[in-house]
């Protein structure tokens, strides 16, 4: 396999050299696992190829660094302090606290604090980390969706149903037939453009059960945007799942 690097600051980025006798052009594409592979005619010196690398470092690094990122955050959880977390679309930091008494975690500026007893703390607290922030999530979860329904379910020309908060995987929302919604408290996690995705799909199903082209259509005039939107969410959906 033939490779090459050049330096980009102090940055060295390696890539791989793809030639082909077919192909006329150079082409660059930076892949999750793969790395960044360049492919090119032939006869092209590898001088030439490191040109066009380095003209493209900047865009080649972004993109490592988001999927150096990407795979930072799907590493399983830990429950641990410096782990990142999201709510409604944002960051926060987790601190474990050692505290005695009563109390539940609290968001500090960028941080959701969750206090443990030092009964615990010693031991093993990812356990009870985690249980307290699944409280915590579904808790906010619903809130959060107690408010979206009632002020979407008059756009949708809907009564406002009954909600139950679940934590079902892999679904964020269900409709049964007699009109009560169960939503998956991890979609608190995301931002609230997606919330209120999974709301209006949920809201729109009670008057239509299936997925036929009137209930897209209905989905449509609600919301005109919602295949951007239900596409960030399956992007976004497996950093969601703990
Ligand atoms: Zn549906």
């Amino acid at each position: 396999m033939e490779q090459s690097r050049v330096l980009f600051g102090a940055t060295e980025i390696l890539y791989t050299i793809r030639r082909s006798l077919r192909r006329r052009t150079v082409s660059i594409v930076v892949d999750a696992n793969l790395g960044v592979s360049v492919s090119a005619p032939a006869a092209t010196p590898v001088g030439r190829l490191d040109a066009v690398v380095l003209k493209k470092a900047r865009w080649i690094l972004k993109h490592l660094q988001e999927f150096a990122h990407l795979k930072d955050r799907l590493q399983p959880k830990k429950f641990v302090s410096g782990e990142a977390y999201l709510f409604l679309g944002r960051e926060y930091r987790l601190e474990v606290v050692s505290q005695d008494g009563r109390g539940g975690p609290v968001v500090v500026g960028d941080s959701i604090q969750v206090p443990v007893g030092s009964h615990v703390a010693g031991s093993q607290p990812a356990a009870a980390v985690r249980e307290m922030l699944e409280l915590w999530y579904r808790l906010r979860a619903a809130e959060t969706f107690l408010e979206r329904v009632a002020s979407w379910a008059p756009r949708v020309e809907v009564p406002v149903p009954r909600v139950v908060i679940r934590g079902q995987k892999r679904r964020w929302g269900t409709c049964d037939c007699r009109g009560a919604i169960r939503f998956n408290w991890r979609v608190v996690q995301a931002p609230e453009r997606l919330i209120d995705y999974v709301v209006v799909h949920e809201l729109a199903h009670l008057r239509e059960k299936n997925h036929s082209k009137t209930y897209w259509a209905l989905v449509g005039r609600i919301l005109p945007d919602y295949r951007d939107r239900r596409k960030e969410l399956n992007r976004l959906g497996p950093h969601l799942d703990w």
